[in-house]
């Protein structure tokens, strides 16, 4: 059945692949994940989750075919040897169920591998400082010899009948992301060789034509045979580029592989968040592929709306709509196209989240999607949700992501639920938030909360109505989720500075809160950040343009040092040092005074005074929770049933957390498990102990 809009049937024609057809347009390009090898099931789960929301194509990760190129500490996919074929087949059988095709993305990556776990030594195409984990790591690799590049080949080959028996249909030969062993051949910067595989572009590209021409020898029978490429590095003639030798090399290939799937490069470049890039942007970069092949072309770029996607297309910019994020944020976006419920889609937010999975070798999560990476562990599902168990009505206090999200996830379960925020605007912080400069899109969060709560009878929404402990019992609800957020601390206390800062209180010092109000500081100001993630380096871009003079201070080594997690660091770097701010790292804040701060170099033990009009603070936050303080008593006393602190009242934290606590409360209403086993599933390596 379909009753989407006829304007978007073109995204639902089937379109061949070689010896393959995917049954529509959306394509979930390889992501990586954070789960890889060592969650098999919760990976198969998450990508079958992705088919059955209408994805015509669902790729894997990056999958390593050699102990050679081990990612360790990162977990990716595996196929060193026929012992890892029963995963990956699981996740392929997954895809199959929904009629999708399943992809795999073969790759070594050379210098990019550490091998910290399988202690091999790494190769390239000459002897250089490993480039792989945090890029400053110990060690170099060794110059690949005529042996070692059979070697490859033949593992290369090897790991292609590997993936056909496991079940793919697409498998892929890997140059993006300057992650892969091609790539490195094909660069300049890497490849100095005197072979047949250095030098002229012809003999820079013969490795990854080997590659290319072996794996359609060992498996294009039946298996579609794509690559994935960097057509841009943006380093202009320093790299690839979509101008020079990047339009060479598909032009010198146009026809050899079943299909182009093509992108921007690094990692930050193609997976740019909403500060920096919106929808589409890749679009000039990778144009020119399809105008040099007959062979369909995948290209990524954020797309959420179908407007955008049918253009891509009609534009004969692409013939499959490739995506990552869209598919994170919502695995449900094709079918709610082809449904004609596009109002219904959880459009990606651009933060990259989800990236920092993989960055810190944790499962995936998703600020807008709380179910993702919990659809095997924890059985959850985007769409679905156990229905209410009782008649019990729940007060939700505070309308920010925790609050909204619960709101919402009891809503769908069918409970009756008020939602009453203090504000007139809901939204808490990310209502706030989404106005500094560069985070439009995450209103999104609200936005789609909102529009899904507005059609439930049975959720109320009450702005404007500030609650207090007897206005909530009053009210007569015995079940109360608290979600009341947080405020930033004025005195500077955070990780570095547990006493209040000397001078805090004066009246030129500011918080987050109050600019956001705004009121805002003049003249010369300095941004205080043990926070680390965005806000520091976000008001430190809001006040530069505002012409203030800037100094943003922080203990880290770096300004806004967990965004490298986000991919976004040096950019954020970039952009403030362009606007003329002024940066002190390892400097912790000792005293305010009027007129100057004064600051303690951590590494050197040395004070400095910093002269300024104004301080800003952004350190820790304090939790709201003096509701649940006061009502406290009350559940003591039984006239509560139930009384439960989620999201940032409970412990402050991103955005994601704060809707993940949303969900997970929705989600425990009436059945709370018991606190004493983990609450999900977890896979173990089955031993077989022989006595
Ligand atoms: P979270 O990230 O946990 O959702 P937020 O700070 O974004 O937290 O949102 C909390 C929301 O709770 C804010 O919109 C705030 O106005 C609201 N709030 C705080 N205290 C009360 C209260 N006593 N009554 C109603 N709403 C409140
Ligand atoms: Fe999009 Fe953020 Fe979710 Fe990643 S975590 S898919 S960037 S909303």
């Amino acid at each position: 059945m379909t009753s989407h809009a006829h304007m978007y049937d073109i995204l639902f024609e089937p379109v061949r692949i070689g010896p393959v057809t995917a049954p529509n347009r959306f394509y979930q390009v390889p992501h990586c994940n954070g789960m890889g090898y060592r969650m098999p099931r919760a990976l198969a789960e998450m990508r079958r989750v992705k088919a059955e929301g209408g994805w015509g194509v669902v790729c894997t990760e990056e999958v390593e075919i050699h102990h050679s190129s081990d990612l360790a500490p990162f977990f990716e996919g595996r196929l060193w040897s026929d012992d890892d074929i029963p995963a990956l087949a699981l996740m392929a059988e997954a895809v199959h169920r929904h009629g999708a095709l399943a992809g795999i993305e073969l790759t070594h990556n050379g210098h990019d591998a550490l091998n910290y776990y399988s202690r091999a030594t790494s190769f390239g195409p000459r002897s250089m400082g490993l480039m792989g984990g945090t890029g400053f790591e110990p060690g170099q690799c060794r110059r690949m010899d005529r042996e070692d590049i059979r070697n490859l080949r033949r593992w290369h080959r090897n790991a292609a009948l590997r993936a056909k028996r496991a079940g793919f249909d697409i498998i892929y030969c890997y140059a993006g992301h300057g992650l892969s062993l091609a790539m490195h051949f094909l660069l300049r910067r890497f490849n100095d060789r005197t072979d047949e595989y250095g030098g002229s572009l012809t003999n820079r590209v013969r490795l990854f034509r080997d590659l290319i021409e072996d794996t359609k020898d060992a498996v294009g029978d039946r298996c579609a045979v794509a690559v994935r490429m960097a057509v841009d590095e943006l380093l202009g003639d320093e790299g690839l580029s979509s101008q020079g030798e990047a339009y060479e090399i598909v032009a010198m290939l146009a026809e050899l592989p079943d299909l182009w799937d093509v992108n921007i490069s690094a990692w930050s470049n193609d997976s740019a968040s909403s500060r920096f890039e919106k929808e589409g942007f890749q679009e000039p970069y990778i144009a020119f592929v399809k105008q040099l092949t007959s062979k369909p072309v995948v290209g990524v770029g954020r797309y959420t709306s179908p407007e955008a996607m049918v253009s891509a297309v009609r534009r004969g910019i692409l013939d499959f709509i490739g995506a990552a994020r869209p598919s994170i944020a919502d695995p449900f976006l094709p079918r709610k196209i082809q449904e004609g419920r596009t109002e219904d889609i959880r459009e990606c937010i651009g933060c990259n989240i989800c990236v920092s999975g993989d960055n810190k070798c944790v499962p995936i999560r998703c600020t807008q999607n709380p179910t993702m990476g919990e659809e095997w562990r924890r059985g959850w599902h985007p769409e679905t949700i156990a229905p209410k168990c009782s008649d019990a009505e729940v007060l939700v206090i505070g309308a920010g992501p925790a609050g909204l999200e619960c709101a919402r996830a009891l809503g769908q379960r069918g409970y009756q639920v008020a939602l009453v925020e203090a504000r007139r605007e809901p939204g808490g912080r990310v209502a706030r938030e989404a106005r500094l400069p560069g985070l439009s899109e995450w209103r999104r969060v609200i936005d789609w909360r909102l529009t899904q709560i507005a059609r439930m009878p049975n959720v109320q929404l009450l702005p404007g109505n500030p609650m207090t402990a007897a206005d909530v019992l009053e009210s007569g609800y015995e079940h109360v989720i608290i979600a009341t957020g947080a405020i930033w601390r004025r005195d500077g206390v955070g990780r570095t500075v547990y006493h209040p800062v000397p001078g805090c209180d004066l009246l030129h010092v500011y918080t987050p809160d109050d600019i956001m109000d705004g009121r805002l500081p003049t003249g010369r100001v300095v941004i205080y950040d043990d926070d680390h993630y965005y806000m520091g380096g976000v008001l430190a871009e809001l006040l530069a343009c505002r012409g203030c003079g800037v100094t943003l201070c922080t203990p880290a080594p770096l300004v806004s040092h967990w965004s490298q997690f986000t991919l976004e660091q040096e950019r954020i770097e970039r952009r403030l040092r362009d606007l003329g701010v002024a940066i002190h790292t390892r400097s912790a804040l000792s005293a305010v005074h009027v007129g100057a701060v004064t600051v303690r170099d951590i590494a050197a033990s040395r004070l400095t005074d910093l002269a300024c009009d104004s301080v800003v603070m952004v350190a820790d936050r304090a939790p709201r929770d003096a509701l649940a303080t006061d009502l406290a008593p009350a559940r003591a006393d039984g006239r509560l049933r139930t009384l439960r602190l989620i999201g940032d009242a409970n412990a402050p934290h991103i955005i994601a957390q704060a809707v993940f606590a949303g969900h997970l409360a929705a989600r425990e209403f009436d059945e709370m498990p018991d606190a004493d086993v983990p609450p999900f599933a977890r896979e173990f390596i089955p031993l077989n102990v022989q006595s």
